[in-house]
């Protein structure tokens, strides 16, 4: 039978195929724009279906709504369990100013060992990698224990419902899996003794947005004092939201890997989390700060409004605020902050749910395999892992209320850091060898979850 050793050899000699299929992907616009019609996924759909029928894998296309395709291919395994779920998304987010790209954003221009054009990294570098690990287990022939489902969705760009949502509202069983990769996460730290720490984020905080609505009493701007101008309380509201401190909480799993990660000589609590932050700060680097959003409640003003004529004394202001919330804070727990933080303001509060702050478990067979199959890909037994949670939100949350455990873990080339690819800005762009990479992590994890005895 083929070793883990030879397909790793055989990604290696698919280069070109790798490079032509992240291009042929990049190529269609799938620009979404959150206003339907918009997406036009199902051309990629109808384009990858096409790629893989001719690799002898079977692929269904179902739309949501015309022209928001989902695509679903399975290679079933002997024993259907454990299974795993390739998720990726197909959308991309529009283009700002087409004048400032050095290439066409469609162009898929390779330029000093990249790739570039819009959705080159987010995410249909994932696809490429996830579609050609598929394509080349099918190619060798190897037996699966568990079903291998590679799942490309639509509209993951503007909250998912034609896609990921959608799928898992309309089509659990074809999508809920015992384990599923999706994308948000799968860059290394590089601390500064050389080694290289993986967080993979096992989770992602919840978002909401805050309306706040005060008011005053409207008057001519030139008796002033015949009114109540509203911007001066908008004032006291901002101040007030600036000075918050939010509850320090450690819930989350990395702050129990802290100690042992990093030789800390105590453990993490609430109390010391701050200067455990400051101090990795200066040793391990700036990225590490993104602890400190795990370790609380985040509420930002994002958008203010008040007045709406320049001699007039202003009657009503509105500010929008950006909630992040951890695992276990609910609807309840943002209300009671916001109240006892506006209190006396007389602000009326609406509180708009957008995504559920959710996580799967660190300590599974599924982070064991990952581990195994960065340190082969990788070729170092020196890497360091711990869990990790996203402050953004992806498509994983749709998954895990089926019961799949989720991952966000795409890795690339660890030498060329995810900020360089520019995702969401101009000139985005991948890494081929980061491709490379990333489909051989695709297909040592599908072989330690699906064909290795499990242990
Ligand atoms: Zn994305």
């Amino acid at each position: 039978m083929t070793s883990l050793d030879q397909l790793l050899a055989r990604v290696e000699e698919s280069r070109q195929e790798i490079i032509a299929l992240e291009q042929r992907l990049v190529r269609i616009p799938t620009i979404n724009t959150g206003v339907m019609p918009t997406g036009n996924e199902t051309a990629l759909c109808h384009d990858l279906q096409d790629f893989l029928a001719s690799e002898g894998i079977a692929s269904d296309v179902l739309e949501s709504a015309p022209r928001r395709g989902n695509l679903l291919a399975t290679l079933a395994g002997t024993e259907r369990t454990p299974s795993l779920l390739l998720l990726s998304h197909t959308d991309v987010v529009p283009i700002e100013d087409e004048s400032k790209w050095r290439f066409p954003p469609f162009s898929a221009t390779i330029h000093e060992g990249r790739i570039y054009g819009r959705g080159s990294a987010d995410c249909k570098a994932l696809l490429t990698c996830q579609a050609m690990a598929m394509v080349l287990l099918r190619r060798a022939g190897v037996p699966l224990r568990g079903d291998l489902t590679l799942c490309a969705v639509a509209d993951e760009e503007t909250g998912g419902a034609y896609g990921a949502g959608w799928l898992a509202a309309h089509h659990p069983e074809r999508v809920g899996a015992t384990y599923a990769i999706n994308e948000g996460g799968g860059s290394p730290l590089h601390l500064p003794d050389g080694r290289l720490l993986y967080l993979i984020p096992v989770g992602e905080k919840g978002r909401l947005e805050v309306t706040l609505t005060l008011k005053g009493r409207s008057a001519h701007a030139a008796a002033p004092w015949r009114g109540d101008n509203v911007t001066f309380k908008m004032a006291e509201a901002l101040r007030r939201l600036q000075a918050y401190e939010p509850a320090r909480d450690v819930s989350a799993e990395v702050f129990r890997h802290l100690p042992e990660l990093f030789a800390l000589a105590e453990e993490v609590t609430a109390e010391n989390v701050d200067e455990v932050i400051a101090q990795l700060k200066e040793t391990v680097g700036d990225e590490i700060d993104m602890l400190r959003g795990v370790s609380r409640l985040t509420l930002t003003p994002t958008i203010v409004r008040a007045g709406v004529k320049s001699n007039n004394v202003p009657e009503t202001a509105t500010i929008i605020c950006d909630a992040r919330t951890l695992p276990h804070q609910d609807v309840a727990y943002l209300r009671g902050e916001v109240e006892r933080i506006m209190d006396g303001l007389d602000a009326q509060i609406a509180i708009q749910q957008t995504a559920l702050s959710n996580a799967s478990p660190y300590d599974t067979p599924f982070a064991a395999a990952i581990r195994r199959a960065m340190a082969r890909v990788i070729g170092r037994d020196d890497l360091l892992w711990g869990p990790g949670l996203t402050t953004g939100f992806t498509d994983s949350r749709f998954l895990r209320p089926l019961g799949t455990v989720v991952y966000n873990f795409a890795p690339g080339n660890p030498a060329k850091g995810l900020p360089l690819s520019m995702a969401h800005g101009t000139d985005e762009s991948v890494d081929i060898e980061g491709l490379v990479i990333g489909t051989k992590a695709m297909v040592a994890l599908i072989w330690e979850l699906l064909v290795t005895p499990s242990d």
